[in-house]
């Protein structure tokens, strides 16, 4: 079965081909791309069912049994059972605790679900209420969804697949007694936790950001606050030009704010694009009535209790009601360290999420993989996928994916993926513009490290495949013909 994505709302949905429409925003099917993750799935050597080839009876357990109790087969002729969801599970696994019910807690807690029926699932938050789709926030702060449209699954589902949602903050993880202590006094026990808790926002130190109407966008309360206290034409500055930044600005546009964006990159998006297709991003954004400054340093949130305005290194003054800081997250690896995890940035996996305690994996914003900090929706996904299986014996990997990113809310195709800086002077940026859109490769030799499209995004399933396949550029006539400079030397 494929996986797919809805590239609008980052909806997954698991089938031979994709829905019609996105049943959460209504995008149509061809907005759907079928997920970059390699996860692989293959028995546990040590926790496999056993399946004898003569007269099919299935054993469970780590090993194949002497002879087949039916049949009398010797042990060789039993095969291990590939693919049987559920697993036979590890038997010192009667309990698994998912801290962080964002997409990589949820995702892990409905894989280990269905690899282990007879394993108790506690999924923890501190946030109240069903669990979400948070990349949809910003559509609910643009009115494009109502709060209702953002849970991720009713309550039903839960009491159906028989894992219970505990709302509680998490104080301490306690290792050698495999608990975890709560922020009120409770302890929950498990023998397999999963650290699933994300990251926060990172707030730069800036003078006056502690003042009123100065906010970050990470939660549905954070979406909540900042949509009660916006009235139309309100003055709003939104500090960050990444995708957050540029999503929230579209946002509360949309919701009459006047809006002023600013970047203190000479361009907008400046991890997912050449500097010309960030110019490019930037008249489209302009035209839809937001104020954009790039190459601006702020210095400091101005007023009193309230905030009245940014001033910058310039001393100049842009004035404000409203400011979101859109600055990057950092991981919540706090209860990670104290409990004497191996963290660098992020709390440290390997293949199968495993972190330096075997009896504790991590998956989504909160990992680090390969010394890589995805902090993307789809990164969450698959490796809560790998975090679920794992957890209860089965076996996974997740070997890593090219990141890629597509922009809500303001209504420009936008995508972008792998590897968009030039690392050296072997590598080479190829950009094309026409055709009502802009297209830029970055390539070394005939291979294909990243790519960016703004404005049309018909080659970005192709993009996504070439790049994940590794494809060569001789090999993609298709490619080719939107980039005439390359046709001619590998055409
Ligand atoms: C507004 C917005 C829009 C986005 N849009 C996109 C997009 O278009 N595409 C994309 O790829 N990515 C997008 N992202 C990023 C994406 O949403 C994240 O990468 C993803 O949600 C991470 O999932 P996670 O499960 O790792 O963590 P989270 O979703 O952060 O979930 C972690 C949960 O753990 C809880 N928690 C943390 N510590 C504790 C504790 N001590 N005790 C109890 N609970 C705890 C947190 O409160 C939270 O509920 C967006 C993010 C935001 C905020």
């Amino acid at each position: 079965m494929k996986t797919w994505k809805c590239e609008v709302c980052g909806y997954v949905h698991k089938g031979e081909s994709p829905p019609e429409f996105c049943p959460v925003c209504g995008a149509d099917r061809d907005r759907f791309s079928e997920m970059v993750i390699r996860v692989e799935r293959s028995a546990p050597a040590a926790a496999a069912a056993w399946r004898c080839s003569i007269c099919d009876h299935l054993h469970s357990g780590s090993a194949a049994p002497e002879h087949c109790p039916v049949c009398s087969a010797p042990a060789n002729l039993f095969a291990p059972e590939r693919e049987t969801a559920p697993v036979a599970g590890l038997a010192d696994v009667g309990r698994v605790l998912i801290l962080g019910a964002g997409v990589a807690g949820m995702t892990a807690a409905e894989e280990a679900r269905k690899a282990a029926p007879g394993v108790a699932i506690q999924l923890i938050s501190r946030e109240p209420g069903l669990p979400y789709y948070r990349l949809n926030l910003t559509r609910f702060l643009a009115g494009e969804v109502t709060e209702a449209e953002l849970a991720m699954q009713q309550r039903s589902w839960y009491e159906q697949q028989r894992i219970e949602l505990v709302e509680g903050d998490v104080s301490a993880i306690v290792p050698e007694a495999g608990e975890v202590k709560l922020r009120d006094g409770r302890m929950l026990s498990y023998d397999r936790l999963v650290l699933a808790s994300g990251a926060h926002p990172f707030v730069p130190p800036i003078a006056g950001a502690t003042r009123e109407g100065v906010s970050v966008l990470r939660t549905l309360a954070d979406a909540r606050a900042i949509r009660q206290r916006l009235q139309p034409g309100q003055r709003v500055v939104c500090i960050g030009g990444g995708l957050l930044g540029l999503e929230t600005a579209g946002a509360l546009t949309r919701q009459g704010a006047r809006v002023t964006l600013l970047e203190g990159q000479e361009w907008l998006l400046p991890r997912q694009l050449p500097r010309r297709g960030g110019q490019l991003l930037q008249q489209h954004v302009e035209s839809c009535g937001i104020a954009v400054r790039c190459g601006v340093q702020v210095r400091e949130l101005v007023g009193d209790e309230q905030v009245q305005g940014v001033r910058l290194a310039d001393d100049s003054v842009i004035p404000a009601e409203l400011v979101i800081i859109s600055a990057g997250v950092r991981p919540n690896s706090y209860l990670a360290r104290q409990s004497q995890l191996k963290v660098k940035t992020g709390v440290i996996v390997d293949d199968r999420m495993f972190t330096s305690d075997p009896a504790i994996l991590a998956a989504g914003d909160i990992a680090e993989h390969r010394g890589l900090l995805y902090g993307i929706w789809p990164a969450g996904y698959a490796q809560g996928v790998v975090a679920g299986i794992n957890a209860v014996g089965g076996h996974a990997e997740f070997s890593g994916l090219a990141p890629s990113t597509r922009l809500k809310v303001l209504e420009v195709e936008l995508f972008s993926i792998g590897q968009l800086s030039l690392a050296d002077a072997s590598y080479e940026l190829v950009e094309e513009e026409g055709d009502g859109g802009y297209r830029a490769l970055v390539c070394r030799d005939s291979h294909i490290l990243g790519a960016a499209l703004v404005g049309d995004t018909a080659l970005a399933q192709l993009l996504t495949d070439a790049i994940k396949d590794e494809v060569q550029l001789p090999e993609l006539p298709e490619l080719l013909k939107h980039f005439p400079r390359l046709a001619e030397r590998f055409g």
